[in-house]
C-alpha cells in the first residue's frame, strides 16, 4: 500500500493502529486469507469517521471486520483497507434491563453481562461466535431467538459521515439480512432491551444451548457455521446430505459429516477449495433436489 496514505492516516491514528502486514487467516473463523492491503484499529468514533472519510476521499476500498466468522476471505487477502473496531468501540455497560454494547464486542462477552445482570432474552446469542457489528448485519439468530428480538436501537455511521440512531424497526432485520446489508454504514453501537430473569434458569438455557452446538456442530474444526441459508420449507444439510455429498472434499475443504450444513476445514484448506466446494454443492442439490441453495457465508476480496 502507498505510504502516502499511511502518513496522511497518521492524521486520525497512531503508528500502532495502522498495519501493513496482517495475515486474515488469523482474523477468520476459516482460517483462509491473505493479507491486508492495510489493517486499521480505530479506538473511538472520530477516529474511524476521520479513516473511513480519508480512504473514501483517495478511492481505497474498505470492510469492516468483526470476528471474522462468517467470512471467506480470498487466498489473495484483501487489496483495500481492513478496519478491526478496538476495545475503545467494544464497551459494555447495563443500566437497568438494558445493555449498551459497542459493535465490536463479542455475542459471547455480551451475554456475560447479560447473566452477571441477572437479564433474560440474551441466551440464544451466547455460543454465536460473532461481535454485536456483525450480529448487527446478519440479524444473527438461534434456537428460535435473533437480533431482531433483542435490539432496541442502534447507532449508525452512514457513508456521508453522519451518525444516526436506527431503532429496531429501521433496520430492517429479515432471516439473516438487514438494512446494513442495503447501505454501506458501520454499526458503532447497539442497545439491546431484555427482561429481568432468573440466575439458574439463564445458566440451564445457556447450558443447554451450548451442549446442543456440541453435539450437532464440528466445532472442532474451522468453519464458518451454516455455509447456506435455510431454503424456505428445508434444511439445507439435510438437502446435501439427500444429494449424497455428506464427507465430500475438495482439497482440505470438507462437507462435515456431524453436520453436512457445515463446510470445514480440514487442515491446510486454501480459500479457492472452499469457495469450490461451497458451488460444487449448491450445483448438485439443485440437480438433484431442485432447490437453489443460497451461501450465508460472505466471500471477501478476489477469487
Ligand atoms: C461455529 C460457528 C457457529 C455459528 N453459529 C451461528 C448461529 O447460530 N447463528 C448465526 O446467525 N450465525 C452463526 N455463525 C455465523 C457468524 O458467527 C455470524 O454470522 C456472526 O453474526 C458474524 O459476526 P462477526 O463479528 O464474526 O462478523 P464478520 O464475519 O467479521 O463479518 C460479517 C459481515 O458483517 C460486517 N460487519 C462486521 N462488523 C460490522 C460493523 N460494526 N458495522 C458494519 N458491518 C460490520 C462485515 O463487513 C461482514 O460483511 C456461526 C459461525 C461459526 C464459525
Amino acid at each position: 500500500m502507498d505510504t502516502k496514505i499511511i502518513q496522511e492516516l497518521r492524521e486520525f491514528l497512531t503508528q500502532e493502529q495502522i498495519k501493513t502486514d496482517v495475515l486474515l487467516k488469523d482474523c477468520t473463523s476459516f482460517k483462509t486469507g491473505g493479507k491486508a492491503g492495510l489493517f486499521l484499529i480505530p479506538e473511538t468514533e472520530d477516529e474511524l469517521a476521520g479513516s473511513l472519510s480519508l480512504l473514501k476521499e483517495k478511492d481505497i476500498p474498505y470492510f469492516i471486520l468483526g470476528k471474522g466468522s462468517n467470512l471467506l476471505v480470498s487466498d489473495s487477502g484483501y487489496a483495500g483497507a481492513v478496519i478491526k473496531l478496538g476495545e475503545g468501540l467494544s464497551q459494555i455497560q447495563a443500566e437497568g434491563t438494558i445493555i449498551r454494547a459497542g459493535a465490536g464486542a463479542s455475542l459471547a462477552k455480551v451475554a456475560r453481562v447479560a447473566r452477571q445482570e441477572t437479564l433474560t432474552g440474551f441466551e440464544f446469542a451466547a455460543g454465536i461466535p460473532g461481535t454485536v457489528g456483525g450480529a448487527m448485519v446478519m440479524n444473527a439468530g438461534a434456537y428460535g431467538g435473533e437480533m431482531k428480538d433483542v435490539v432496541e436501537s442502534v447507532r449508525l455511521l452512514l457513508e456521508d459521515g453522519s451518525i444516526r440512531e436506527f431503532t429496531c424497526e429501521e433496520m430492517k432485520f429479515g432471516y439473516r439480512t438487514g438494512i446494513l446489508k442495503e447501505i454501506k454504514g458501520v454499526a458503532l453501537e447497539t442497545v439491546f432491551a431484555l427482561q429481568k430473569g432468573e440466575g439458574e434458569a439463564i445458566d440451564a438455557k445457556m447450558q443447554d444451548f451450548a451442549a446442543r452446538r456440541r453435539e450437532k456442530q464440528p466445532l472442532e474444526y474451522p468453519s464458518a457455521g451454516s455455509t447456506f441459508k435455510r431454503p424456505e420449507g428445508h434444511f439445507a444439510g439435510k438437502l446435501i446430505g439427500d444429494a449424497g455429498l455428506s464427507g465430500y472434499a475438495i482439497g482440505d475443504a470438507k462437507v462435515s459429516e456431524k453436520h453436512n450444513g457445515f463446510v470445514i476445514n480440514t487442515g491446510n484448506a486454501t480459500a479457492k477449495d472452499i469457495r469450490d466446494l461451497i458451488f460444487y454443492v449448491k450445483e448438485k442439490v439443485e440437480k438433484e433436489t431442485g432447490v437453489v441453495l443460497e451461501p450465508e457465508v460472505i466471500m471477501v476480496g478476489e477469487f
